[in-house]
């Protein structure tokens, strides 16, 4: 996570899964459909681990809304609304910290093989067959 203010400007700013959205934090851990599995799998494990009430604790805290002050979401800077209860939030936390690491490592990595795929991926592919 140290690296995201890192972003060099020779990276390409659009989002690499949605055509000419530009790729920011916000839309890489709000927006980005290509994460909304990670989240959904976080979903279902922290409702089975502390009941079905989380879900929706989980939902919100995950997306932009009457949640957030000024209506847009920072789980992905450790944050957790104050509407989540009490009892819930420190696991709620765990739970959202790991899911933007997750999501942090997929983003990356798809960078790097995007990156190697124009840098010679052709010539490697070809080297095989
Ligand atoms: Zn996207």
């Amino acid at each position: 996570m140290s690296n995201l203010n890192q972003k060099t400007t020779e990276e390409e700013p659009y989002c690499p899964h949605c055509k000419g959205e530009i790729e920011d934090e916000h839309h890489i851990f709000i927006s980005c459909q290509a994460y909304s599995q990670a989240k959904q799998e976080a979903i279902e494990k922290i409702a089975a681990k502390i009941g079905e009430e989380a879900r929706e604790h989980m939902t919100k805290t995950f997306q932009d809304g009457e949640w957030w002050k000024g209506g847009r979401s920072r789980y992905y800077l450790g944050w957790v609304p104050k509407t989540v209860p009490a009892t819930a939030s420190r696991e709620i936390h765990t739970e959202v910290m790991k899911v933007a690491g997750r999501i942090w490592g997929m983003r990356t990595k798809w960078k790097y093989e995007m990156e190697k795929e124009r840098e010679g991926g052709v010539r490697s592919k070809a080297e095989l067959e």
